[in-house]
């Protein structure tokens, strides 16, 4: 098993189980003035994400302190003017939080509300950018993490694209764990964090961003704190510098696990990974007699959520435990509307890993 000191593997969403070695480079201090940590830490960080979005050029990124939330809420409170309109596609926890940050900064928006287990349809995202012409920026979660769902990005960007609207992709979940070339997709900003796909551990967020879109945000920020374009301005002028103390030891930490993620091949090979796990996961489950919430073809390659047993006696904290205890840490359910329990196979997480899970559950199911 790869989760080494750990007393058991992460099975979620992220945080996740990282390497050791990825733990082990927040062994040592650093000072946020130094070029060893903004040149040789922080830039080469910086463009190397941008390397992983596109071949293209024209695109920058911005690192920003705090959970993925919090990268999220200073994208969209300094990109969209008061004069814009945020239109939010929403089918899950993440989409709905986006429509509420932009109601909470007061942002013009409105909301394309879909179920949990639908995905968004371009036509219906066309329809809304002809109804309603005001709307100038378009918001859509990539791997909606609540049900697992992989939403249609290349086609609802493609739309969004069509109307020369800009395109805020939540790509939280999904960035680092399948190939995206935000260019070729007309993604102007896509917002990710250290904790997931790539593998780090949490601390910060990022954003890659169109520059030509980035440089026309100068005093749209509804937060000192959360400027994406301060930030980004004082990245560009000052070779890396954050504008208030970074999270030093995960910066460098994510270093690592870049690094990490270019050995095991970049990002189709992960990627392949993830999917293998994803496979072998739902296949033992099925074989076990749990149904995936979502059919196959919705899922996304990183976390799948599964009915609870209907049985009377079945309660998912005694569940929990029984698995923890065997070394597997799962992940409750978020979806409104349906009982489940959901299972991450991110991270460093292997097909032995899955086989062991697998085997752990076919000894845990006490409601039987
Ligand atoms: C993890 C995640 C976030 C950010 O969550 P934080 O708890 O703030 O790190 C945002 N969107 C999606 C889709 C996520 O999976």
């Amino acid at each position: 098993m790869s989760s080494n000191n750990n007393p058991y593997l992460l099975l979620t969403p992220g945080p996740l189980s990282t390497s050791h070695t990825v733990r082990e480079a927040m062994l040592r201090d650093w000072c946020t003035w130094d070029d060893d940590y903004n040149l040789g830490v922080v830039q080469v960080i910086r463009s190397r994400l941008v390397r992983l979005a596109t071949t293209s050029s024209g695109y920058t990124s911005v690192l920003m302190q705090g959970s993925g939330t919090a990268a999220v809420e200073a994208t969209i409170g300094s990109v969209i003017p008061d004069t814009g309109k945020l239109l939010v596609i929403n089918n899950g926890a993440y989409g709905a939080r986006i429509a509420e940050i932009a109601r909470y900064l007061n942002i013009p928006h409105t909301v394309l509300a879909l179920k949990e287990t639908e995905a968004p349809s371009p036509e219906v995202v066309n329809e809304r950018l002809q109804r309603d012409q005001a709307i100038t920026h378009v918001a859509m979660v990539h791997c909606e993490t609540t049900t697992g769902m992989i939403n249609p990005l290349e086609a609802v960007a493609g739309v969004v694209k069509q109307h020369g609207k800009i395109m805020i992709a939540d790509a939280m979940s999904s960035f680092g764990g399948i190939p995206i070339d935000v260019d070729k997709l007309g993604i102007d900003y896509l917002i990710s964090s250290a904790n997931k796909c790539i593998q780090g551990v949490p601390g910060f967020g990022f954003v890659i961003a169109r520059e030509e879109q980035l440089v026309q945000c100068k005093g749209i920020a509804r937060s000192l704190s959360l400027d994406l374009y301060a930030q980004w301005r004082c990245m560009e002028d000052n070779h890396g510098k954050w504008r208030f103390t970074s999270p030093t030891h995960t910066v460098r930490a994510f270093y690592q696990a870049l690094d990490e993620l270019e050995k095991e091949g970049g990002i189709e090979a992960r990627y392949q990974r993830y999917k293998n796990n994803q496979r072998y996961l739902v296949k033992g489950m099925s074989e076990l007699g749990f149904n995936c919430l979502l059919s196959y073809k919705l899922h996304s390659p990183f976390i799948t959520s599964f009915y609870s047993p209907e049985q009377k006696n079945y309660d998912f904290h005694c569940f929990y435990n029984a698995l923890k205890e065997k070394g597997f840490v799962i992940y409750p359910g978020k979806v409104s509307d349906a009982d489940c329990f959901r299972v991450g196979n991110i991270g460093e997480v292997y097909e032995q890993d899955i086989m062991a899970l697998v085997h752990a559950v076919s000894e845990s199911m006490y409601w039987k």
